[in-house]
């Protein structure tokens, strides 16, 4: 059920700590980015020069979800273009998270960075904020892909920024690529993850484009000047990047992204799959809380104006039912290497005999209680989960 309500206030709730213990996720969106990427659907504005506004604004806004969330167990700083922030404004924004929030001892904060906008000095400056795990968006080693998705960088500075980070102490890196875009072949993909597995990245994230409705991709695969990856192609580069990122000993533990071993795994988007609570600050963010989500409004202006008359910048909310939450577990669980419990498949009366042949199709297997999906399986994950819907 959708409700577009203005919401004036917090939550008068509490979300509950999770089962297991696990805490809540928090989320912060940076709004800003100098250029828009081409392909690029998340909300950002090339407004500079409202940086103190927005955290001003976040302030407020955290301040409404004072005591809501149990402990945060993770903290994920994206965007938009984090990096974008001098390293000022970010231990502004670490104060005022740790002086309205909980966190848990051992905490995982991610931020995101652009290679091109990261030096020594940031990194240091991050890292003794209590940065502990930096997400770098390289997208490709490959500088004609590059130019293609307009990125700012090329892959000199990309491996300069990597070899930065080593130098300023994260010793949990991640590195964002990207497939499936226009004139890049299978060749130059391959060249893309050795280049990568080079620099020995703690966390690969290897995503096939996804062409997005209101993109300037979008707008040419209307005007048919643009087409997506072919589902065969999709699958082999899915397929032959699992083979190798496994050959060299990392887990392939979601669909698209790789840990080299379980101490690497982003603990913040594990959470995401599993279900766990999250709260997003910023605009566009979404936040769930069990049994609601609910999510902010996108133009910075609307954020700003709305935090600075103390309303919460909630644009929408929807309570989740229970329908949804069983096709929401599966369709999260199926796109992970853990898979789904056999208790939850249960609900479709001929369960057994759909997850029968999915097993003969070497799509899932069964392991104790639970029913994963194998590498072919996380090529047709979101298939899969539709079959057990109820
Ligand atoms: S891809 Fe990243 S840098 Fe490019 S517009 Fe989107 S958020 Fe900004």
């Amino acid at each position: 059920m959708k409700r577009n309500d203005g919401s004036p206030a917090a939550p008068a709730w509490r979300v509950p700590p999770t089962a297991g213990g696990a805490g809540a996720g928090l989320y912060v969106h940076v709004p800003f980015c100098r250029t828009k990427c081409p392909y690029c659907g998340f909300y950002s504005t090339p407004e500079s020069g409202n940086e103190r506004r927005w955290l001003a604004a976040l302030e407020r806004e955290a301040a409404l979800y004072r005591g809501v969330f149990p402990a945060f167990d993770t903290l994920y700083i994206g965007g938009g273009t984090p990096s974008l922030l001098g390293a000022g404004d970010v231990s502004r924004l670490f104060d005022t998270l740790r002086g309205v929030f909980v966190f848990s001892a051992g905490v995982e904060a991610t931020i995101e960075a652009n290679p091109d906008d990261v030096d020594a000095d940031l990194l240091a400056a991050w890292r003794r904020l209590g940065v502990t795990r930096l997400s770098l968006g390289v997208q490709s080693f490959d500088d004609a892909v590059l130019r293609r998705l307009r990125r700012r960088h090329d892959a000199s500075t990309a491996r300069g920024a990597i070899a930065l980070a080593r130098e300023a102490g994260f010793a949990n890196l991640g590195v964002d690529l990207m497939y499936g875009i226009e004139g890049q072949t299978f060749g130059s993909w391959m060249r893309t993850l050795e280049t990568a597995l080079d620099h020995a990245p703690e966390h690969l994230s290897c995503y096939e484009l996804t062409i997005d409705a209101g993109t300037e991709f979008g707008a040419r695969r209307a005007a048919g000047t643009l087409r997506g990856m072919s589902e065969t192609a999709g699958r082999r580069f899915l397929l032959e990047t699992s083979a190798l990122l496994r050959s060299r000993g990392y887990i392939h533990y979601e669909v698209s992204n790789f840990a080299r071993g379980a101490a690497h795994v982003s603990r913040h988007n594990l959470a995401y799959w599993r279900g766990v609570p999250y709260l997003g600050l910023g605009p566009s963010a979404h936040s769930f809380g069990g049994d609601e989500r609910w999510w902010n409004v996108r133009p910075l202006d609307a954020y700003l104006g709305a935090a600075e008359e103390g309303r919460a910048p909630v644009e929408g909310r929807e309570t989740i039912g229970e329908e949804e939450r069983a096709l929401e577990s599966l369709s999260l669980g199926f796109r992970t290497a853990d898979g789904v419990p056999l208790a939850t498949l249960r609900r479709r009366p001929d369960w057994e005999a759909v997850l029968d042949r999915l097993v003969r199709d070497s799509l899932v297997s069964v392991e104790g209680d639970r029913a994963v999906p194998t590498i072919e399986g996380f090529c047709v994950a979101d298939r899969i989960a539709l079959l057990f819907a109820a």
